[in-house]
């Protein structure tokens, strides 16, 4: 399927266990890969380990970073690597004009740089396909915490999912299989009628402060501040709240402390309970946008 993609040279820094995946992943399909910041080995031809980021660029085709792509002081994320590893500009002016860097999402710094480069960035995260198949990982993950921090089974649990996005439906969709007695809080009517129909019980994001009392376990997937003071003030002293929104989360965690309500973030779930899986989810759709990045060079 890929075979066009047997003896590019691509270049793969820092990262967790998904890029470990994926590292494996591009050298089976006979692609040379360029490592460094990753604990994999020159194992076979299609594999060398480098020691720096411009010595793992040299003559690649094409530039894999990390899900998170660079930290906020410039390095690398990489969990394995003790030394911190920074990607400068310096660094990145030495590929060719129109080389395309992976991410899995891109802070600010990097996107100015990427572009002062000359380099075209992507960000497989922001793709809807992405962030479907990772809402898999997600929500098993979400339901893992949950069995751990509740007294309580899910089976004939009331659990409240706010939001039904893409995480949203696939965990709603998970903890009905499951047995759980599902709210689903939106504030699109389409969702809503969505949620209808799928069996579980609609509700009027609005109107979340009048039934906030029914939950056992609530789960957030809305980016935004949604769990205010006011309605944590309102919730059972013993629901359970996982949030999923990406940091700082749609709780007030400050006041759920003050409260006396156990609330947990969950980021980064994907690489944390299923790294193999989210490792091949992204390998497979950075192959297939490889393919079509060189093809139409
Ligand atoms: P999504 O598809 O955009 O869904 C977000 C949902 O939140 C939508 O239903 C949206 O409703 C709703 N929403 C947004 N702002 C709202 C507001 N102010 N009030 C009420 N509802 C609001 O996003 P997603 O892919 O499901 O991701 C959701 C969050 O989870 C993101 O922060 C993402 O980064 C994070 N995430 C975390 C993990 C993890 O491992 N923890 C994994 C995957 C995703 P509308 O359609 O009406 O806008």
């Amino acid at each position: 399927m890929h075979s066009n993609l047997q003896g590019v040279r691509v270049a793969v820094v820092g990262g967790d266990a998904r890029e470990i995946i994926l590292v494996s992943e591009l050298s089976r399909l006979g692609m040379k890969v360029q490592v460094a910041g990753l604990p994999v080995q020159d194992s076979h031809n299609n594999i060398k380990v480098y020691q720096s980021i411009s010595d793992a660029f040299k003559d690649a085709q094409a530039v894999i970073l990390p899900v998170p792509g660079i930290n906020k002081d410039g390095t690398v994320y990489s969990i394995f690597n003790d030394k911190p590893m920074e990607l400068n500009e310096k660094i990145l002016v030495a590929l060719p004009a129109g080389t395309p860097v992976f991410a899995g999402f891109a802070r600010e710094r990097l996107v100015n740089m990427i572009k002062r480069c000359n380099l075209r960035l992507i960000e497989v995260l922001k793709r809807d396909d992405v962030a479907i198949y990772n809402s898999i990982p997600s929500a098993e993950g979400a339901v893992q915490m949950a069995m751990e921090a509740t007294p309580i089974t899910i089976h004939g649990s009331s659990s409240f999912v706010l939001g039904f996005g893409r995480t949203g439906a696939t965990l709603a969709r998970l903890l009905q299989g499951m047995g759980a007695r599902v709210t689903v809080a939106a504030r699109r009517d389409v969702h809503l009628a969505r949620a209808y129909e799928m069996g579980m019980k609609p509700l009027k994001f609005q109107l979340l402060q009048d039934h906030i009392n029914e939950a056992d376990i609530i789960f957030n997937t809305v980016p935004a501040l949604v769990l205010t003071n006011l309605l944590l003030s309102k919730a059972s002293k013993e629901v359970v709240i996982i949030d999923l929104a990406s940091p700082p989360g749609g709780t007030d965690f400050d006041a759920a402390e003050r409260l006396g309500i156990k609330a947990l973030l969950a980021p980064g779930l994907p690489g944390k309970v299923a790294p193999k899986t989210a490792g091949q989810i992204l390998a497979k759709i950075i192959l297939r946008l490889l393919a079509e990045e060189l093809n139409h060079k």
